[in-house]
């Protein structure tokens, strides 16, 4: 799994400062309570002083074992009697205690296999609210497709209905996010507009970053756009390189409303570099467009063309404009 590393970083550093203050307030209570109370000071001073004592008795002696066992009962007594003084005087047992929010890693981020849990799901959380953010369709899930949008009527070209169509593409979509990770593929998502391919592509979008992956979701306008302010340096130039980055290495891929952007020796050069270098890393991406099929070369290469048609599977839209029912009905 991918984690964009300055994410991670990000969120290192956040654990870091969280500890340092929670170390800070355990201090001060610590610091508080032995004014009031003498004798926890006492039992912290002989707690320190046991340590050091069993430090040198392991470096020492040869017959390390009775003593050491001798302290530990000591060492325990001692935390028995700190506790018991707490809760005498109201106090929770662990009150001087430094807190934490993760007893796996006690908030280092790391554990002896690598990187804790609690920091991937932090960059999971962190990264499905930034992609929120860019998805235009809020909060719609799988959940909340409706089917009864599309036409039963059969289509005259195909002899199936939108309904039928509409059906086989939301399977298709739900099964691509369920499995993501553990299979490769690419979708071309074709057809006119209002047809759902937003919709279904940002339900991929949100699931996949649930289960962990880093998605990138934009429309190829703005995409072209960064490719624009990273070659020609123009604009913020070290967020279009990021943004870059972020389209070429993430773990899924969505370009929404291609071919909507200005024809052009540019942009097809863009979308062929993106296109390979996700191809060559065997990364997942998902087109959506209004173009067909047919329409790829003539509108881009015949380089693009075949790259898309032999590499991703094919989803067509078909029927009526389904914002147009959903507006019509509000009514
Ligand atoms: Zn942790």
């Amino acid at each position: 799994m991918a984690y964009d590393r300055a994410l991670i970083s990000r969120i290192l550093r956040q654990m870091e400062q969280q500890r340092q203050q929670h170390e800070a307030e355990a201090e001060e209570r610590r610091y508080r309570l032995t004014h009031t109370i003498p004798r926890l000071g006492e039992i912290d001073r002989e707690l320190r002083a046991t340590s050091a004592k069993a430090m040198r008795i392991a470096f020492e002696s040869n017959n390390t074992d009775s003593a050491i066992a001798a302290l530990r009962d000591r060492n325990l007594a001692l935390q028995d009697e700190k506790r018991h003084i707490l809760l005498e005087n109201g106090y929770p047992a662990d009150y001087l205690a430094v807190a934490c929010d993760c007893p796996a890693c006690r908030d280092t981020g790391y554990v002896e296999s690598g990187l804790c849990d609690c920091v991937r799901r932090r960059a999971a959380a962190e990264q499905k609210k930034d992609l929120s953010s860019l998805l235009p369709v809020d909060r719609e899930t799988f959940d909340t497709f409706r089917l009864d949008y599309y036409s039963t009527q059969p289509d005259s070209r195909s002899g199936i209905s939108p309904r039928e169509m509409a059906k086989f593409n939301y399977q298709k979509c739900s099964s691509f996010a369920e499995t993501f990770g553990a299979s490769y593929e690419n979708l071309l998502l074709y057809g006119a507009a209002g047809l759902g391919k937003t919709f279904l592509s940002s339900c991929i979008a949100r699931r996949v970053t649930e289960r962990g992956f880093s998605v990138t979701y934009d429309t190829a306008i703005s995409i072209f756009d960064q490719y624009n302010n990273a070659k020609f340096k123009s604009g913020d130039f070290s967020a279009a390189s990021q943004a870059l980055a972020r389209f070429r290495n993430a773990d899924l891929l969505i370009v929404d409303d291609l071919g909507t952007e200005l024809p052009g020796a540019f942009h097809t050069s863009c979308l062929y570099d993106l296109l390979s270098r996700r191809l060559m890393a065997r990364l997942p991406t998902i087109l959506s467009t209004n173009l067909l099929p047919g329409e790829l070369e003539g509108r881009y290469s015949a380089a693009i063309a075949s790259r898309i048609l032999g590499e991703f599977t094919q989803l067509r839209f078909i029927g009526d404009d389904i914002r147009k029912i959903r507006k019509k009905q509000r009514f």
